[in-house]
């Protein structure tokens, strides 16, 4: 089987070095695996309104700046949104998912009447107040009947293994409950975008941010329902903001310095470290990714 990885960044913003560990990680994971092998960049504007203008453009060049190249033209989620339309299409059909027309209030207000304010990791549990029909109200988002789904698959528990992080579990529909697909302002949910877009370009290796590591069980769930298959799964240390919080924009996250091929390297060396790898004796990008590309082999033995 061919492998393929990818690294698919939301243009929220330019590259920092949190979001560069992952895009590293991802390529070498790739690499370390052979010429065969493929490695991906997608570009994740499906959340058009979090989008900024031309940093797609930015990211691709910060990437290119450190050698990180695709083997393909890279993809954009807004050209792809027939494939999401097909995807909740055929949820739907088999009732999988269903409409809802709850406002945010009407959430709120169900929830405190059941006396429920916040599920773990701070996630609100969708009360299902239209699992059974909109109740004459108009629809508004799409969500996926996550408890059905869990009901007829026989478990409530969904267990995945970690490359890195090892056996995870999460009850999704007790602790995410039935999560949105396409949202009410109209765009599609990373959730199902990031699925079906994983399926379609036949990615089996996913290697991401620990901050992403709790959408997995989700991402799982989704690919049952759609007869999809699943990838491995690998996520990758964060780097932390002062304030100890995930290195982000809205934490002061600098664009990572890519002008010059030594600022390119030194950014790479960042990266290298946090996951795990010993600083490369090299003189310029492409002769740093060489050196860990073998030590990537030996520190998460990706199969060929
Ligand atoms: N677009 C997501 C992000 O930038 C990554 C999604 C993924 O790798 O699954 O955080």
């Amino acid at each position: 089987m061919r492998r393929i990885g990818r690294f698919a960044p939301s243009p929220t913003g330019p590259l920092h070095a949190g979001s560069l560990v992952a895009a590293l990680a991802s390529w070498l994971d790739v690499r370390a695996r052979g010429p065969q092998a493929r490695w991906l960049v997608r570009i994740e504007d499906a959340d058009t309104e979090r989008c900024l203008p031309g940093m797609d453009q930015r990211i691709l060049a910060q990437l290119a700046a450190c050698g990180l190249l695709p083997d393909e033209a890279p993809e954009w989620q807004t050209r792809r949104t027939g494939l999401y339309q097909d995807a909740l299409d055929r949820l739907v059909a088999a009732q999988w998912a269903y409409p809802c027309g709850c406002s945010r209030k009407d959430i709120e207000q169900a929830l405190a009447a059941r006396g429920i304010a916040h599920a773990r990791h701070g996630e609100r549990v969708y009360p299902g107040t239209c699992r059974d029909g909109l109740h004459g109200k108009p629809p508004r988002a799409w969500r996926f009947a996550t408890s059905k789904f869990e009901a007829a698959r026989g478990a409530g528990l969904l267990q995945w293994n970690d490359r890195r992080l090892g056996a995870r579990q999460q009850a999704v529909g007790r602790e995410v409950g039935d999560f949105v697909l396409k949202r009410a302002d109209g765009p599609w949910a990373y959730q199902l975008a990031v699925v079906v877009d994983d399926a379609d370009q036949g990615v089996t290796d996913v290697v991401r941010g620990e901050d992403l590591a709790d959408n997995t069980a989700r991402q799982i769930l989704l690919q049952q329902a759609l007869g999809l298959p699943t990838p491995s799964y690998l996520h990758t240390p964060l780097v932390l903001a002062a304030d100890g919080n995930k290195l982000s924009k809205q934490n002061g996250a600098q664009a990572l310095a890519t002008a010059t091929p030594a600022e390119a390297l030194a950014a790479l060396q960042s990266a290298a470290q946090v996951l795990g790898l010993r600083p490369a004796a090299a003189a310029a990008p492409a002769e740093a990714l060489a050196s860990w590309v073998v030590e990537w082999r030996g520190l998460y033995n990706p199969p060929p």
